[in-house]
């Protein structure tokens, strides 16, 4: 079992529960307006949904896979599990086609996300993490990304915890603005094309093409991507606030049932940061991990290797044992 540097549930530093001031960096407060607008209208579109005109159940049913297929294959796999970590690697063509997953997720480039989150994993819950919820739940879950904050300003911060994800030439492509919201934009414009098109095919009016496209397109995109973008949000915020500890990490990681479940397995974030490189989040039985099933089974089928595991399987002096992180005062 898992047997080192465990802690009982509830344990950890004794100053995590104080409060942290948002970053020096981004003070004074200055609202990134195009961020801002831009997740206030997904949200507005989303809300379409309660319009009935809008629904069909093919919708529903691409929004239910849609939290697969863009969340966890695009931002859990290959995001954070494979490109931020290196917990598995893939060929290259299935490690782009799902960053292209993620990119459609509207939460940055690769090369972005994958930097402010090495950055988090660096200081987690101490300053300057980008998003810790001792700075306040709804700072650690949205206010972060809408606030500038000079810290997570793209070039300089690539360069620090991103090169070499910008060494592939297929990410420095996606890096610059026009190219990666063109990927989104194309995106959304598949999923309304595709239903018109089908529905004009088989007899539909041109009305209840239109109907049924805007309906994969309030449900399909709209619906789910902000579904994915809360499950990621909450893994900063309610798995760094409530659940369980297994491990001793020097930071606030929790394990949340509520978000190990919906998230397909980063919500064992405790485990995560007790050992960031491997593919494997759920460590006991009930840390049902969707994702770690995916990428066994891309490895049963010959398309995942070099796949990092918890460490605390293995026994203790061992190569790439789990160590305590250092003591911080
Ligand atoms: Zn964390
Ligand atoms: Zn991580």
């Amino acid at each position: 079992m898992l047997g080192l540097h465990r802690v009982v549930a509830g344990g950890g530093r004794s100053d995590l529960g104080r409060r942290l001031d948002i970053p020096q960096t981004a003070r004074p407060l200055h609202l990134i307006w195009s961020y801002a607008t831009a997740i206030a209208a997904i949200h507005a579109f989303a809300l379409l949904a309660f319009v009935p005109w809008f629904f069909s159940w093919t919708g529903v049913v691409l929004a239910v896979l849609g939290l697969y297929v863009f969340g966890t294959l695009g931002i859990n796999l290959c995001y954070h599990r494979l490109l931020t970590h290196r917990g598995v690697v893939c060929p290259a063509w299935l490690e782009h086609a799902l960053a292209i997953l993620g990119v459609c997720c509207v939460q940055d480039t690769p090369a972005r996300w994958i930097a402010i989150h090495r950055r988090h994993h660096a200081q987690a819950d101490e300053q300057p993490d980008p998003h810790s919820p001792r700075a306040g739940f709804l700072w650690a879950h949205l206010g972060w990304i809408v606030v500038r904050n000079q810290d997570l300003v793209r070039p300089g911060l690539v360069s620090r915890y991103a090169k070499d994800i910008l060494r592939d030439p297929f990410y420095a492509r996606l890096e610059p603005y026009p190219c990666w919201v063109g990927v989104i934009l194309l995106s959304w414009l598949l999923f309304f094309v595709g239903g018109f098109v089908a529905e004009w095919m088989l007899g539909g009016s041109v009305d209840q093409a239109l109907q049924f496209g805007l309906s994969l397109l309030v449900w399909g995109v709209f619906v789910r991507t902000v579904l994915v973008w809360h499950i990621t949000w909450s893994v900063n915020s309610v798995a760094h606030l409530w659940g369980y500890r297994t491990y001793e990490t020097g930071e606030s990681s929790r394990n949340n049932l509520l978000v190990g479940f919906i998230s397909n397995g980063e919500g064992w974030h405790n485990n995560h940061h007790a050992d960031p490189r491997s593919a494997r989040h759920g460590h006991q039985w009930w840390e049902l991990d969707v994702t770690w099933l995916t990428i066994r089974l891309l490895a049963a089928v010959g398309l995942a290797g070099r796949i990092a595991t918890p460490s605390v399987q293995r026994q203790p002096g061992q190569q790439g044992a789990l160590e305590p992180p250092p003591a911080k005062d």
